[in-house]
């Protein structure tokens, strides 16, 4: 789907997966006009295909592309362009229980812009692949390493959004963390170095007692999908939840820690190391993240009543 600045976008094609061209000067190539989204289809037992919340990409699309200076495609133009790839790709979405297939709904500034400003042109494109887990861990605990050095967003910066450059800067801290066998880094706020913000691409939830903490969304952490989900779920659950600035002590304190995303879904976090120390959380998988991820999934895979109506179905 294609759109010039200042007007709508126009009907897209499905065209087979492969290369595309661009022009060397598009403005996603030399200034960073990209963003993009994340959202899974499961198969249901009946064999039909399920999107979770989807219009909830969309409009977090609308509102990166905002802040990026770029059209957005309206909520039908995305949904539509998502639910047209599932269902040409229908035969790659894995069976019940064995993955899914990840939807990844890219738009970029494509038109040729040498002096810095908004590209004159943009393109809206969806492709998918089956997924398994994200992390090789799947449900066991994963360890992660609080980073101190480095931040991943800035008050005011783009860290709110789903923006490409956000990924290109923690490239550094989580290959310098893979590589010392940490599976990822949770990044803290680059003004106080105190308080948790997120994973590079997941968000973090503490546990203490029946009640569950996340940091609040204050433009620098994204407004997950998964996160706004779990904290509904975790309510009905019976859990006390609040969205407040978390601190690193609390971290260290808390009876059990888990990240939530589209990828990640809820993985449960067995050891946080900070400073050098490790703190342990247990190598089973903490109670309230194994409640939670079930709550999530059975609800993901149409196997819960869909009471808060989540669910899409494709057919
Ligand atoms: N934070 C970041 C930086 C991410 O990339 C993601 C994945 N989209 C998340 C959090 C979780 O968001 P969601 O639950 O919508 O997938």
């Amino acid at each position: 789907m294609k759109c010039a600045l200042g007007e709508g976008f126009t009907k897209g094609e499905l065209v087979p997966f492969g290369n595309i061209e661009i022009n060397p000067s598009a403005g996603v190539l030399n200034y960073g006009q990209g963003l993009f989204e994340g959202l899974k289809a499961y198969r249901k037992e009946d064999g039909n295909v399920l999107l979770f919340r989807p219009e909830e990409n969309a409009k977090r699309m609308i509102s990166g592309a905002e802040r990026m200076c770029m059209p957005s495609p309206s909520v039908d133009q995305f949904m539509q362009a998502v639910k047209a790839t599932v269902l040409a790709n229908e035969r790659w979405v894995p069976p019940p229980g064995k993955g899914s297939l990840y939807i990844r709904p890219l738009l970029m500034g494509s038109g040729s812009v040498l002096g810095l400003a908004p590209a004159p042109e943009y393109t809206f494109l969806v492709y998918v692949s089956p997924v398994g887990n994200y992390f090789k861990e799947g449900l066991s605990p994963i360890n992660l390493v609080v980073e101190t050095e480095m931040h991943r967003a800035t008050p005011g910066g783009t860290g709110g959004v789903k923006t490409i450059g956000n990924y290109a800067a923690v490239l550094k801290a989580q290959g310098a963390a893979k590589a010392k066998g940490y599976s990822d880094v949770l990044y803290l706020d680059s003004t106080h170095n105190k308080y948790l913000e997120e994973v590079s691409s997941c968000n973090i939830f503490v546990v203490k007692g029946n009640t569950i903490s996340t940091p609040d969304i204050k433009g620098t952490i994204l407004p997950g999908i998964t996160r706004k989900s779990i904290i509904d779920v975790a309510r009905d659950q019976g859990f006390e939840v609040f969205e407040k600035p978390v601190t690193v002590d609390e971290l260290l304190d808390a009876d059990e820690v888990f990240c939530t995303g589209t990828a990640v879904v809820v993985s449960p976090v067995g050891s946080i190391t900070y400073l050098g120390k490790k703190v342990t959380y247990g190598s089973s998988v903490g109670l309230v993240s194994q409640q939670l991820h079930s709550g999530l999934t059975s609800l993901q895979m149409g196997l819960a009543d869909d009471k808060k109506g989540w669910i899409v179905q494709l057919k």
